[in-house]
């Protein structure tokens, strides 16, 4: 197939100051959760965007001086040559598919605390960057810099770009967003200084007007220099000479560097999880740049529609389709749509997991593409699978985890059958789909079942329950078992450790919620899951017009939700809807007229009157189909995968599924591990 024509316009290159992109695909930067401690697990994730057509390939945060160290969040360094060879590996591997290497040159100031190297955290004015926000707390409070401070700043930046250019880097970023040391510059809050880089935004672009200059003479003006920006704050600050500060900001450097590249300010809006987002919700922040000035711009917005794209750059908002999420899910989405296959685009359903990945400090994980991060360690990639096997598999469950085993037992060669109980495809997210804010989520299916009904060697068979006999007599070589994991009606104690079931009346799972249980009002739901499960059924029950009270154990809403930027806006959501909540509480006794509960630390007992419980805490697996087929032994090989083996979110399940396929049969799986450079590799005068 060949490409549409009306997309061609997406595939113009376009010139960056002294480099010129290929197409306007554009992988801005973006946490990875790989440190220079993993050089080719971290070439090989960047380089797979580059194979599948992106014309700009960025790293994620690359910090340019010990005085900016983010432990124990993941982050890149650019401090000696060893750190110049470790990037060295990914330039080469992105250059090697024809696209332009990217480097986010980075210092956290008050927002990296410094807690591996000791040094003192640096900022304008001593005004700490959320230092009592959970997950980034600290004690340590920055010192304000003075005018050498600066200087040294300056110096470091310059010198970091040197390595960046030796490193192979054609783009270099100056990194004014986000909480970070120049936007903390930018922003009258943090900046009260009163010498040349404070007071007047003249004052305070001053420090990123010197870092851009400094930058292009570091490399002589042989790479581009990016400015990236965050404008949420700045946009929204009024201005006496102009629209906002925000575009007071930009009119000061409109010809400062080569590319802007516009975002929010705050995780939650910047990398905005799609139950409360939608595509393309910076657009109200960067649409007016362009206006400004004659420097390409580049931002993001989920997108994965190529007409959505399209419009970007005709209605003059974007030059660069600006992508992180949809470049994680899927890395061939430019090569795809270059070859008229848009239909084939694996979607980024919005779900967070992979920013989840930075905040619990691991190398990315995507519910879509269950190969990210896994390109070198395990030698996967996306699109190619090696076509090695013959024989039947039968796969018993079409959710997310028996829909990833046969799509990717059918790419291995295997005639695959894939049984279903029910008359749709799509397993628990035939239920959680249709729950607020998780349409989205759909994608997860529709991908797959797409794929799957091209394929000749699999067959689709909705509408079929199988029992140990029915496997045993359809007689496939291996059998598949991905029949999903059941919610428990059971308590908690203060620890959460499950305890008994409970019996009373109207007590409900999402199981019986799935199943179309009618539920009575006021209604409580009690939460010790805390992932979106449970916050997500109290909307639903408030969108009926019921009266809610949501209870969990921990200290918020939906607590894992934080490392996927939802709790925030859970707690928005909550207050919109009039949902009570109720935190540090656990369930103690319900009868089906009165709920009681203690709190968890002093043990206070409390009552309040609900006709329904819906209890969200523990999933089991485990599987009696299993169990038969195991029992009975037989010459079938018996594979029990996805939330079966054991329950977790969709993105464990997609994994597991494919996981499974791609080492079904096989007598040995080798895994790559990685290390670091040392630095004694390349300063052995230094060194001796
Ligand atoms: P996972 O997330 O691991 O894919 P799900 O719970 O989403 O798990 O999906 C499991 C699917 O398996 C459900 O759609 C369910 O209807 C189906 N299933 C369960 N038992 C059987 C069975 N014996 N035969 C066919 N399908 C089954
Ligand atoms: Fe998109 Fe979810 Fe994958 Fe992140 S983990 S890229 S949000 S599908």
């Amino acid at each position: 197939m060949s490409r549409n024509p009306r997309y061609d316009v997406l595939f113009q290159p376009v010139r960056i100051g002294p480099k010129t992109a290929k197409n306007r695909f554009f992988q801005v930067p973006h946490a990875s959760g790989m440190t220079n401690a993993a050089p080719h697990v971290r070439a090989a994730f960047r380089a797979m965007k580059a194979e599948g057509g992106w014309g700009v390939v960025s790293t994620g945060a690359c910090s340019i001086h010990p005085t900016s160290d983010d432990s124990p969040f993941p982050f890149a360094s650019l401090w000696d040559e060893a750190d110049v060879r470790s990037h060295a590996v990914m330039t080469e591997a992105v250059h090697a598919h024809g696209a332009l290497a990217a480097v986010e040159l980075w210092h956290g100031g008050a927002a990296a605390v410094n807690r591996t190297t000791r040094h003192a955290p640096l900022s304008p004015s001593g005004v700490p960057w959320m230092a009592t926000h959970v997950g980034f707390m600290s004690s340590a409070r920055p010192k304000a810099m003075d005018a050498a401070d600066i200087r040294d700043f300056i110096r470091w930046h310059a010198e970091a770009a040197v390595r960046a250019e030796r490193a192979g880097f054609d783009i270099l970023y100056v990194y004014a967003g986000m909480g970070y040391l120049p936007y903390q510059f930018l922003l009258s809050d943090y900046n009260r200084r009163t010498d040349a880089y404070g007071g007047s935004v003249r004052n305070r672009v001053r420090l990123v007007e010197e870092l851009i200059d400094a930058t292009r003479e570091a490399t002589r003006g042989r790479c581009a220099v990016a400015l990236r920006l965050s404008m949420q704050e700045l946009r929204a600050r009024p201005s006496e000479v102009a629209e906002s500060e925000g575009h007071e900001v930009i009119q000061f450097l409109k010809d400062a560097p080569d590319l802007f590249d516009i975002k929010m300010d705050y995780s939650a809006t910047d990398c905005a999880a799609s139950r409360y987002t939608p595509e393309g919700s910076h657009e109200p922040v960067v649409e007016f740049v362009k206006r400004l000035t004659d420097r390409p711009v580049v931002g993001v917005g989920r997108f994965t529609s190529p007409d959505t794209m399209v419009a970007m750059v005709k209605r003059g908002v974007l030059d660069f389709i600006g992508g992180a999420r949809p470049s994680i899910a899927d890395p061939f989405l430019p090569a795809k749509i270059d070859a008229g296959r848009e239909d084939e685009i694996r979607e980024c359903i919005g779900c967070n997991i992979c920013i989840s990945s930075w905040h619990d400090g691991v190398w990315v994980r995507c519910t879509q593409n269950p190969t990210a991060g896994e390109e070198w360690r395990r030698g996967w990639h996306p699109e190619v699978v090696t076509r090695d096997a013959e024989g039947e598999v039968l796969v018993v469950g079409g959710g997310p985890a028996g829909l990833e085993a046969a799509l990717t037992l059918g790419r291995r060669g295997y005639r695959v059958a894939l049984a279903e109980a029910a008359r749709d495809f799509g397993g628990r997210l035939r239920f959680e789909s249709r729950l607020p804010g998780l349409s989205q989520w759909h994608r997860v299916v529709d991908y797959r079942l797409g794929q799957l009904r091209r394929m000749e060697n699999v067959s689709l068979y909705p509408e079929s329950r199988l029992t140990a006999a029915d496997v045993a007599e359809f007689g496939a070589g291996h059998v598949v078992v991905a029949t999903g994991a059941t919610w428990q009606p059971v308590l908690c104690n203060p620890n959460e450790l499950p305890g008994a079931r409970l019996e009373a009346p109207r007590v409900y799972t999402p199981d019986d919620l799935a199943a179309g249980a009618e539920i009575e009002g006021p209604v409580a739901v009690f939460d010790y899951d805390n992932y979106y499960m449970g916050s997500a059924v109290a909307e639903a029950l408030a969108g009926q017009g019921k009266a809610v009270t949501y209870i969990t154990t921990a200290g918020a809403a939906a607590a894992w939700g934080f490392m996927t930027n939802e709790q925030p806006l859970v707690h928005a959501s909550f207050a919109a809807k009039g949902i009570a909540c109720r935190t540090l509480e656990v369930v103690t006794g319900f009868d089906g007229e009165t709920l009681r509960l203690a709190q968890i630390f002093s043990g206070e007992a409390r009552e309040i009157p609900a006709r329904s419980l819906v209890i969200v805490g523990l999933r089991q697996g485990g599987s009696a189909l299993y169990e038969a087929l195991v029992g009975k032994g037989g010459p079938q090989r018996v594979h029990l995968t996805g939330d079966a083996n054991a329950p977790g979110a969709i993105a464990h399940a997609v994994y597991q599924g494919h996981k499974t396929a791609r080492e079904l049969g096989l007598a040995r799986v080798s895994v790559g591990r990685d290390a670091p450079f040392a630095p004694r590799d390349f300063l052995p005068e230094a060194a001796e």
